[in-house]
């Protein structure tokens, strides 16, 4: 901690919607340097055709194990997913928390986003209560969602739900040639010394994607939060 956040802790594999198994993100993670990978798949959402299901979450594990254990001592693996918050899409009041509570860290998206219809930050209370594990809010629009409100504010919040935020540099995750995470620089200075950080890529189809890495690290590095990273 507080060196280099050589991380990524958000890609996706066959298990959900992505095009690689997590052994071929471990491999490539590995081989561009990465300290830490997750594998977070979409869980229990109808947002993509076939998300991981709890009925698949065992073999899902099996499979993220096996390659830690492959990879230990060289990279760290993370098993973890991503869970979409909005309610028409998700059950966010039935998820198996049993069984989330075996990953080591979980995403979820559209928190308190409108035009996604994620939950509010508010209602994230009874579900982050269930869950004892790691749980970040991922490619996170601040800047449009919150726009003027007092970054502090947001940032007292966050500490007291116990969220980290990624800063994603999933191309996606961009608009008028900036990253997101730097249109809502405001925020991430009022997280200092509050709310913890991770670096994402959202990996879904280019392999080479689960290295890139280094804007986000420079950000935080610029913003002097290198010993705010969540791992
Ligand atoms: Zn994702």
């Amino acid at each position: 901690m507080g060196t280099d956040p050589l991380m990524n802790l958000h890609t996706h594999t066959i298990w959900s919607d992505g095009s690689f198994l997590p052994e071929d993100l471990v491999r490539r993670a590995y081989s561009g340097g990465l300290k830490h990978i997750a594998i977070t798949d979409h869980f229990e959402t109808r947002k993509v055709e076939n998300p991981l299901r709890a009925d698949r979450f065992p073999r899902y594990l099996r499979n993220i194990h096996a390659v830690r254990m492959m990879y230990e001592g060289r990279i760290n693996v993370l098993a973890g997913v991503e869970i979409d918050t909005n309610p028409t899409r998700c059950d966010l009041k039935h998820l198996p928390f049993d069984l989330l509570n075996q990953l080591d860290v979980i995403l979820f998206e559209y928190v308190s986003d409108p035009v996604n219809g994620g939950i509010g930050l508010e209602e994230m209370g009874d579900v982050r209560a269930k869950i004892d594990v790691p749980c970040g809010l991922c490619h996170w629009d601040m800047d449009r969602i919150f726009g003027k409100a007092d970054p502090n504010e947001l940032a007292d919040q966050l500490r007291d739900l116990d969220l980290f935020v990624e800063v994603s540099t999933s191309q996606y995750y961009s608009r008028e040639g900036r990253q997101l995470y730097e249109h809502g620089e405001r925020f991430y200075r009022a997280f200092d010394g509050k709310v913890k950080l991770s670096i994402g890529t959202d990996t879904h189809r280019r392999l080479d994607e689960v290295v890139n890495i280094t804007r986000g690290q420079e950000f935080v590095k610029k913003l002097g939060m290198t010993d705010q990273m969540v791992l």
